[in-house]
């Protein structure tokens, strides 16, 4: 299925694409008609530092973060961003050691995103971003976003390397590829989506960190 891949280019940088796989996905919240693979963008280190720039350049110097916490594989974006965002002056503020903490959280065994001990301070009184791989429907980033206050944490962002929405709970999401960006994108839910009606089998179930044929 990889060779139907087709290549889009980012609007803000020539240096950063993305592979969309035309098919019938389900995510866990939606079925799509293409699968977003951003698998080089996160794994190969100069896409992870043209992304994180673009990204970087999303934000203005007025948001304070002390800690990004990384979703669906994210970690070498993560930390570019946060070098990035050092070198535009975006700083953390309330940590006394005024760097930025980088870190993933865990999900138990009922799909809950869970935080060790170990890592509660950096989530603890922080103001936090948010960093995920694809957005679809936003249940995802609805879910991280009660966790880290649940932990206490004061979220301040979110950013997606691609995202079909543009704000979700007041919060703007900010993206390198858009909706728009994949001619022909469509996003369906389960029960109402125009392949399942037509008996057609899904390709795969996919996720942030991949997908896994069918
Ligand atoms: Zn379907």
């Amino acid at each position: 299925m990889e060779k139907r891949q087709i290549k889009f280019y980012a609007k803000g940088s020539n240096a950063a694409a993305i592979h969309a796989l035309p098919g019938h996905f389900a995510t866990s919240n939606s079925h799509i008609n293409y699968y977003i693979d951003i698998t080089s963008l996160k794994t190969r280190i100069n896409e992870a530092k043209e992304v994180a720039k673009v990204l970087a350049s999303r934000f203005t110097s007025h948001i304070t973060v002390d800690t990004i916490v990384c979703m669906d594989g994210t970690e070498v974006i993560g930390a570019f961003l946060s070098e990035e965002m050092e070198r535009r002056n975006i700083l953390s503020t309330i940590n006394q050691h005024k760097t930025v903490y980088v870190v993933s959280p865990e999900f138990n065994s009922n799909s809950q995103m869970i935080f060790r001990d170990n890592i509660k301070p950096a989530i603890a009184g922080k103001h936090v971003l948010l960093l995920l791989a694809t957005t679809t429907t936003g249940a995802t980033i609805q879910r991280a976003l009660e966790c880290v206050r649940y932990y206490g944490g004061n979220a301040v962002g979110v950013a997606s390397v691609f995202s079909t929405l543009e704000e979700i709970e007041g919060f703007p999401i900010e993206s390198v590829f858009e909706e728009d960006d994949i001619p022909g994108y469509a996003a369906y839910q389960p029960g109402n989506c125009p392949f399942c009606q037509k008996g057609h089998k899904l390709d795969a179930m996919v996720n942030g960190f991949g997908y896994s044929k069918l």
